[in-house]
């Protein structure tokens, strides 16, 4: 079997060599051409084409620790993938022996203690499901379908974040496989260092086999929802977006998105294509406080469609699943902002006006509230002063229109770049963002970053991610 090493350098690994260790492992072995291949290697992304030489699917972590120790042996490069989410494609390498984690995906919730423990496999609506049973949640992102792993060690953003701030705010514990294939737990008084790095410095450290999750009061009923207008009503809903995010509690997450309308049951069939601003809200509170948080976007101008109601949390969390199906093509650019000016809504609306796609997007997220009263080294992902972050979002299906969607997005944030703190997410990082996106999303976190990474992985052995260098 041909494979690859962490440096590149093509091997062929001897046949009885290859099933010793798939022997050894509880969890299929997945080789090119086996069922079940092709679902694992490919990512949400579309524009992601790479080839693993295997794939081991874990069932638990001694099957984890022994990929490591056989991909050290062997000097094998390993990627890993918990939701296949991430849009530079990082879980999958050409050539590498690839951990695929979905296959673990317990969650266990002890609502006393007020902690949920999920495994690495875990996408975000596992989690919210089994939280929810009790009332309770932790910071998650918008998309139920998203990994918790990879969400998680970049930083994590959601409906939530305004309230306890990044999702790596609300871990208290995590554990890892590291480079020596040993199992080590990172928490506040265990391997602090490690811990710290873990909470933003992505997969560099191992692999994370499960996270400990402190859980708030949330729900189970919310007031959340979309309400959507013609474009030619943008710069007046853009205002009042401005004017309500300014004045909102923390409990309260407005996002404003400008796109072509998308085909669902709640606009009008006349409407669908055509281009719309919504206005999506949160409102995790008391549900009576929501309703009056809410009412001025409800009686807002003439909505083509409301659906800003009480619902479940639950609900909430997986509104715009349908708008992000795995397969699509995918170009994005994003930018942190300390405010809304008129001139970022007047571009913001322009280069809407210019989309190539029916499944494009500019939006604007609301952030900030305790996400801005940590210190800004709490955790590596910084960023603190983040207000909103703008993310220019391309998406469309034939290879044939790359060039066209690649250069909207790059011409829209070409314009709108110089509205931005200067930070940017490193999960929304994309392939061709190279070391100056890296330091705009982790800036001075990177040196203490590229120490712990000395520590714990002196050899660079997890490279396949946003990778830091060891100090
Ligand atoms: C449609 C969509 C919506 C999104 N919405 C949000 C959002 O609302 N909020 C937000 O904060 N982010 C959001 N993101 C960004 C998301 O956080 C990142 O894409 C993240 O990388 C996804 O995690 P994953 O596990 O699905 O990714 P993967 O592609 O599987 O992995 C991403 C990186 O994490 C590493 N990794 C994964 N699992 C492990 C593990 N067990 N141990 C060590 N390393 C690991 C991988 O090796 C890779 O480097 C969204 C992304 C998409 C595509």
């Amino acid at each position: 079997m041909r494979a690859r090493t962490v440096n590149g350098r093509e091997i062929d690994l001897p046949q009885h060599v290859f099933d010793g260790w798939k022997a050894r492992l509880r969890g299929p072995v997945l080789a090119p051409g086996d069922v079940g291949y092709e679902e694992s290697r490919t990512v949400w992304n579309g524009m992601i084409d790479r080839r693993p030489a295997m794939v081991a699917r874990c069932v638990g972590i001694a099957d984890a620790i022994e990929c490591v120790r056989f991909a050290r042996e062997h000097d094998l490069l390993l990627c890993i993938k918990g939701g296949g989410h991430n849009i530079a494609g990082l879980a999958v390498a050409d050539g590498a022996l690839m951990l695929d984690m979905s296959l673990m995906r317990g969650v266990w919730v002890d609502a006393n203690r007020r902690v949920a423990r999920a495994q690495a496999g875990c996408v975000l609506g596992d989690l919210d499901r089994e939280t929810q049973l009790h009332g309770l949640a932790t910071v998650l992102g918008f998309i139920s379908l998203t990994g918790v792993a990879g969400l998680t060690l970049g930083g994590g953003i959601g409906y939530l974040t305004r309230r306890w701030g990044w999702t790596a705010d609300n871990v208290v514990g995590m554990d890892i496989v590291t480079s020596d294939a040993a199992l080590v737990r990172a928490s506040g008084d265990e391997n602090a260092d490690l811990f710290w790095g873990l909470r933003g410095g992505g997969g560099n450290f191992g692999v994370v086999t499960g996270i400990e999750y402190v859980l708030h009061r949330v729900g189970p009923e919310i007031v959340g929802g979309a309400v959507a207008w013609p474009a030619s009503e943008a710069s007046a809903v853009l205002d009042l977006y401005a004017t309500l995010a300014e004045q909102a509690p923390p409990e309260l997450t407005l996002v404003a998105l400008m796109r072509p309308a998308p085909p669902a049951p709640w606009l009008p069939k006349e409407r669908h294509g055509t281009p719309i601003v919504t206005l999506l809200a949160c409102h995790t509170g008391n549900p009576d406080e929501g309703e009056k948080a809410v009412a001025p976007i409800k009686s807002f101008g003439k909505p083509i469609g409301d659906v800003l109601i009480r619902r479940t949390y639950v609900q909430m969390q997986s509104l715009l699943d349908a708008t992000q199906p795995k397969g699509r093509r995918y170009y994005w650019k994003s930018e942190y902002l300390p405010r809304i000016e008129p001139a970022l809504s007047d571009q913001v609306v322009e280069h809407a006006a210019r989309i190539r796609s029916p499944h494009s997007a500019i939006a604007l997220f609301q952030m900030g509230g305790a996400l801005n009263d940590l210190g800004p080294d709490h955790s590596p992902v910084g960023n603190r002063d983040a207000r909103y972050l703008l993310t220019i979002t391309g998406s469309w299906e034939r290879p044939d229109d790359d060039q066209a969607n690649i250069d909207w997005v790059r011409g829209a944030w070409s314009d709108m770049k110089r509205f931005s703190t200067g930070g940017t997410y490193i999960n929304f990082l994309t392939e061709d963002d190279g070391a100056e996106r890296m330091e705009a999303a982790l800036g001075g976190s990177l040196r203490e970053l590229s120490r712990i990474k000395a520590r714990w992985d002196p050899q660079n052995f997890f490279r396949t991610n946003r990778n830091i260098q060891p100090a």
